[in-house]
């Protein structure tokens, strides 16, 4: 069986593959951005994919989504599609929605995340994105509180069609804390940057503990995939005999959680990925690599003051 095909359940009832095409994209790949969709879903075997209004992909998504449904080579239920609220849309949250499923070309969406646990300033179609002042400060709108975003979110999911469950992104224990005290809905998922670099121990025991799904995103460090050259993840694909990306995927689904590889290079998306029987030891080992050698790779300047672990580390 590939690691492609382990599905996790989520609070809801709801099963998630374990392994999602991450869709951010840089524009000087965009016009590859199609095929390599096409080739993850068709011969690459994912069966999910995690995409944001922020990334702007989400209108390339719809147009692959509606030629492989009109050929009949996918059904809408085959797959599994997550998007995201960005903190500029903090107010509307269904504006936010609503245009991702246009773009989409989607009725519902399997998951709704709030990307951010951030509101910034902006108007109603959520622009400028990434606001700024005359300094380069972001402008984040005053007296807004981003569970107020949570809270709105929660009425999409109760009074609507359009999402099937709802959950958040960058969201500390403590941040967590404060929702399920404050508010009725567990999140289905927590989506973290988290890899053999920045394991976050104690965030995954509290999201474990309370039946959350950790999603593990930037899994490989981002640009360049630094994390594969971590000496312990390429030992243990030597022992194994995988591609050392491999060893990285299987690290999050035997252990629950949802890993969010990204690639533009659809020779690499079409061998998906083998699963690999990593032993508890070898688990616990990659954690320890990342105690001891914590580095995180996505430091965008707006999570500066959220009291992140290992922030800018
Ligand atoms: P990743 O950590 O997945 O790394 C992507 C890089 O790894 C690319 O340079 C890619 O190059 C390279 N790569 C992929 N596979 C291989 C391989 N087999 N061998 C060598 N290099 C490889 O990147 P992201 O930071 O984009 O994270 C993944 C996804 O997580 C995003 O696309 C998004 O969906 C989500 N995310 C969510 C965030 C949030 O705030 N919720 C924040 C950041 C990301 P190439 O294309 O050439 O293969």
């Amino acid at each position: 069986m590939s690691a492609l095909d382990i599905d996790i359940t989520l609070n809801t009832g709801a099963k998630i593959p374990a392994v999602g095409f991450g869709t951010v994209c840089f524009d000087e790949f965009k016009s590859q951005f199609k095929d390599a969709l096409k080739a993850a879903l068709l011969e690459g075997h994912y069966r999910h994919i995690d995409t944001a209004w922020y990334y702007g992909t989400e209108a390339l998504i719809g147009e692959v989504l509606q030629e492989l449904f009109e050929s009949g080579k996918l059904k809408r239920e085959d797959i599994f599609v997550t998007t995201k609220v960005w903190p500029s849309f903090w107010k509307d949250p269904l504006k936010s929605l609503e245009k991702s499923l246009h773009d989409l070309r989607l009725d519902y969406v399997d998951l709704f995340l709030q990307h951010w646990p951030l509101a910034f300033e902006g108007d109603e179609n959520g622009l400028p994105a990434v606001p700024k002042d005359a300094e380069g400060n972001v402008k984040f709108a005053k007296g807004a509180d981003y569970l107020s975003t949570w809270k709105k979110m929660i009425l999409i999911y109760k009074n609507t069609t359009k999402t099937r469950a709802i959950g958040v992104s960058n969201y500390t224990p403590k941040m967590l804390t404060r929702l399920l005290k404050e508010t009725d809905v567990v999140p289905a998922t927590n989506q973290v940057e988290l890899h053999p670099h920045l394991p976050q121990v104690e965030l995954v025991k509290f999201c474990k503990e309370h039946k959350i799904v950790v999603e593990a995103f930037s899994p490989l460090g981002g640009n360049g995939a630094p994390n594969l050259k971590i000496p312990l993840v390429q030992q243990l694909a030597k022992k194994y005999n995988v591609p050392a990306v491999d060893i990285i995927v299987n690290y999050h689904a035997q252990a629950g959680r949802v890993v969010l590889p990204r690639s533009q290079n659809v020779e690499r998306i079409k061998k998906g990925f083998s699963e690999v029987k990593l032993t508890e030891k070898e688990l616990a080992e990659l954690d320890q690599f990342g105690i001891d050698h914590p580095k995180r790779f996505i430091n965008d300047v707006w999570g500066n003051d959220l009291g992140f672990e290992h922030w800018g580390q």
